[in-house]
Parts: structure tokens; C-alpha cells; sequence
């Protein structure tokens, strides 16, 4: 590649680069203000880390648990513990922002998704995969005791382990 090749292109990767970072950003900073308005909403002041955690949720549709949330988020805040964590994500379900999953005994799970969905989790690999359900699940109204949470879950394999020949 003859040299003035490079001298015609590489201003031009710069810019490119310059204005892509530009644009990174401000999607970044869109992000962030939908992660606000999506707790001013929900009546939940959106302190730094309140933001970072619901991002967090928000993007990743895994059911996390407060250690996953806690070993991917205290690199780049290492001001933040298990217990801010957990107490923090007590509020957002409080306020209808997330819903817990105790389908594992051992370790609750946390979910963004708060539409009416249930849950499998995998015997095998112990994956947590969210449940589409055909209609939502209605006591007959016969019973006097007071609702306050309806959690549907099942057990099974996730679709890898039931795809994997080896199991
Ligand atoms: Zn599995
Ligand atoms: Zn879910």
C-alpha cells in the first residue's frame, strides 16, 4: 500500500474515531437520564449508585444475584457492599421498579421484568430462564387470604442443558 494512502486516510480515521466517541457518549448520557426517569418515576431517588444498579438490571435480563450484581459493579464503584446492594434492591421492589425471584433457596434473584412472567430454573446448571405464560394466574376469589405477590415457577432444564448430549 503506497504510503500517501496512509497520509490521505488516517485524518480521516480520526475524525471517524473522534466523532464515534462523540456519539458512544451521548448515548451513554441517554441512557443514564431513561435509568433516572425510570426511578423518579417509581418514586426512588436517583442517587449515582441507585442509577448504576438499576442499569445494571435493566441490562442484563439474567436474574442476577446480589454477588453477580456486586462482582460486576464494585470494580468501577468501590465504594459500593453487599448490604447497599442488597437494601437498595429491597427498595426497588418495594416500589414496583424490580421483582425478586426466590425460586433458589440459597440466593435470591433480581428481575428488571415486572410484567407478569414465570420462572424455570435449570436442576442441571441452575440457570434461571423466564417463562412466557399463556395468562396471567387469577385465584378464584374464594379464598380470605390477602394477596400481595404471585410467583409462578418451574423446574426443568434451560435449553442448553437440554440440548447438550452429554447430560
Ligand atoms: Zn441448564
Ligand atoms: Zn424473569
Amino acid at each position: 500500500m503506497p504510503a500517501l494512502f496512509f497520509t490521505i486516510i488516517w485524518p480521516f480515521q480520526i475524525v471517524l474515531v473522534f466523532l464515534q466517541s462523540i456519539s458512544d457518549c451521548n448515548y451513554y448520557n441517554i441512557v443514564m437520564k431513561q435509568t433516572q426517569d425510570y426511578l423518579i418515576e417509581r418514586d426512588i431517588r436517583p442517587s449515582a449508585q441507585r442509577v448504576a444498579l438499576m442499569k445494571y438490571l435493566l441490562d442484563h435480563h439474567t436474574h442476577p444475584t446480589v454477588d453477580d450484581i456486586y462482582a460486576a459493579l464494585s470494580p468501577e464503584m468501590p465504594t459500593l457492599s453487599k448490604t447497599t446492594i442488597y437494601n437498595t434492591l429491597k427498595l426497588f421492589a418495594e416500589k414496583g421498579a424490580i421483582s425478586i425471584i426466590t425460586i433458589d433457596s440459597r440466593n435470591a434473584h433480581f428481575d428488571s421484568n415486572v410484567e407478569p412472567h414465570g420462572h424455570l430454573r435449570c436442576t442441571q446448571c441452575g440457570t434461571i430462564c423466564d417463562i412466557p405464560l399463556k395468562e396471567p394466574v387469577m385465584p378464584d376469589g374464594n379464598s380470605q387470604c390477602v394477596i400481595t405477590d404471585t410467583q409462578v415457577y418451574f423446574h426443568g432444564l434451560c435449553p442448553n442443558c437440554n440440548h447438550n448430549p452429554n447430560r
